[in-house]
Parts: structure tokens; sequence; C-alpha cells
């Protein structure tokens, strides 16, 4: 079945890069697979609108195919009833990837959010959990660099499959806190040759790890969930995503720390239910929403509410570093 769904290999024989094969694999899944070219079809007609909050600007999508991810059910009894769509036997007829390293498929997004949006998810239907997997998320950010940023999901904060492993992949710059960071950063501290940093006056809760060697990374990776496992009193992973890129030698990674997955507003009724269920993308300021009513009235004052509410406090930020 896997080598049914083998696009290309990653290391490769002809040395071709990972963002090559995997932008060869775009450009023929969307002849192979009018799911795709549908989507990406659907993509050049969405609207977008930026909303100035202040300090930061936050970039709205509207975007109805996403209704499915925006909407999904993510509680443990909806996961085991449904057929997990990650599973390789499960993955439709058409779908190829990019076999990396042996153990992850670059799947093609056929609901993307950008220009080029990939799923990376692992062979086996294991449980999303990034601690275990953060040498990967390294090598990954670094075989996809410069072309592409990589980004995490925690299980319970914005996966819509919680239970089987995966990454997604975006265009680099294309999140705009990427773009924002210079002009917020707060250095914290430096242990070993990784920096440890905050962001000010951007509406959200955020830990920046910059370094340039992969063992000092990772373990101050692991050091910072220990220290928010403490903090935050998590028995299981701290809720987080993580948007991860490898620039001019060096890895940064930017780590929203979460205290829950949606906002009050998305479980209301009728017109005052607001469909945006915050995952990575949309705390890095790409909001995306597939209703056209949020698209239009949601306004600086529900985006800095809604970034307040699912962020942990400012304060508990300071323990964490503090802690690491
Ligand atoms: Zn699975």
């Amino acid at each position: 079945m896997l080598s049914h769904k083998t696009f290309s290999h990653f290391p490769s024989k002809t040395h071709s890069t990972l963002h090559d094969l995997s932008l060869q694999l775009y450009t023929a899944q969307q002849q192979q697979w009018p799911m795709l070219a549908d989507g990406v079809a659907a993509l050049q007609n969405v609207q977008t609108r930026s909303v100035d909050c202040g300090t930061f600007t936050v970039r709205m999508q509207y975007n109805p195919k996403r209704v499915v991810s925006t909407g999904a059910k993510v509680d443990a009894a909806s996961i085991k009833e449904r057929k997990c769509f990650l599973c390789v036997g499960n993955l439709p007829e058409e779908q190829q990837g990019v076999l990396y390293r042996d153990r992850y498929l670059v799947l093609c997004n056929p609901m993307p959010i950008f220009r080029e949006h990939f799923t990376i998810s692992h062979i086996d239907h294991i449980p999303q959990s990034i601690e275990e997997q953060i040498l990967v998320f390294l090598a990954l950010a670094k075989d996809l660099s410069p072309a592409y940023s990589l980004f995490y999901n925690g299980p319970k904060c914005g996966a819509s499959a919680p239970d089987h492993m995966h990454f997604q992949a975006s265009p680099a710059g294309g999140i705009p806190v990427e773009q924002e960071l210079p002009s917020h950063l707060v250095y914290a501290s430096a242990i070993g040759g990784v920096s440890v940093s905050t962001l000010k006056q951007y509406g959200r809760s955020v830990i920046i790890l910059e370094g340039s060697n992969v063992q000092e990374m990772e373990l101050m990776f692991l050091r910072l969930t220990s220290a928010m496992r403490r903090t935050m009193k998590a028995n299981e992973e701290p809720m987080m995503n993580v948007i991860g890129s490898y620039t001019e030698g060096r890895w940064k990674l930017i780590v929203f720390v979460r205290s829950k997955h949606r906002p009050n507003v998305f479980f209301h009724e009728g017109e005052k239910k607001v469909m945006i269920s915050p995952a990575a993308v949309d705390v890095g300021g790409l909001i995306v929403t597939p209703m056209e009513k949020d698209f239009r009235t949601t306004d600086s004052t529900m985006i800095a509410s809604i970034f307040r509410e699912v962020s942990v406090p400012g304060e508990t930020i300071q323990r964490i570093i503090e802690s690491i």
C-alpha cells in the first residue's frame, strides 16, 4: 500500500531537494486528483481582508471549503467513530505523497489555505505529540527550507486528526507572525547557544527559540515543554501551536502557548455563533473562516478577545521562562 502511495522518495537518487520534490508532487497531483484541482481553483477566488488591531495586523480569509476542518468534531468519541483520513490505507485513490526518510508522507492538502499547502503525516497511526517528534520537526524544517515553513497543532488545540501524528507546511513567510516577529521580539535569555524570546504587544502568548545546533534546539524545546507542563499543571502535552523555520543556518521555533482550543463564541447558536477555530495559522495572524458573515463582521475587538481567551495569560509566559 505504501509503495502504491509513494510518488517519490526523499532523500532521492537525483539529489533533488525536498521542496523541489514537494512542488513536483503538487503540480502532478493537480492533474491527477480533481479534488485538489478544485481546492486550488477555489483558493484563487477566496476573499481576504486586513484588520488593523492597533499594534499588529490580522489577515482574514473567507474560505468556504474549510468548513469541514473548522467545524471538525475533535472530541474523543467522534474521533473513535470516524475512519482516520490520514491513515495510508484510507487516503483517496488518487492521492500520493513524497515518502520522507521512510517515516512520513508529504501530502497535498486538498482544502488549501495557501498557494501550496502540505500535510506531512506519519506512515503509522500514532497519536499527535510533538515532544517525541521534535527532531523530525527540526529536520523537516531544514529540508523544506528555504521555500516552506512547517507548523504543528497540538491534539487539543487545532489538530483535526488528534489521533494521527502530522505536521503541515506552507510557503515561507506566508503566516503574518513570520513577517511581524522582528518588531515585537523581546529577548529573555540564552541557554547554551539557544536564545529564548517573547513577543510584546502581540495579543497572544508566544515563546521563541532560536539556535543553530540541532541537539541544543531539541534539548531546549524539551526543557521548554517541561517548564510548560510544570507551570500549566498539565498531565498531557501542554496546549501549543508551533511554527518552525530554518534560515541561514538557524532554526526558529515560534511556540504559541494556549489555554483552550475554541472561544466561547464558537459554541453560540444562530447569528451569535462565530465560526473561528484557532489553530497555528490563525493565532499566527491569518484567521480562516468558512462563513461569510464572520468574514465581514469580525473586527479588532472580537479578534483581541478571541486571542486573549485562547492564550495563557502573560504572567504564565514569564513563569514558564523563569522555570526553563
Ligand atoms: Zn490514522
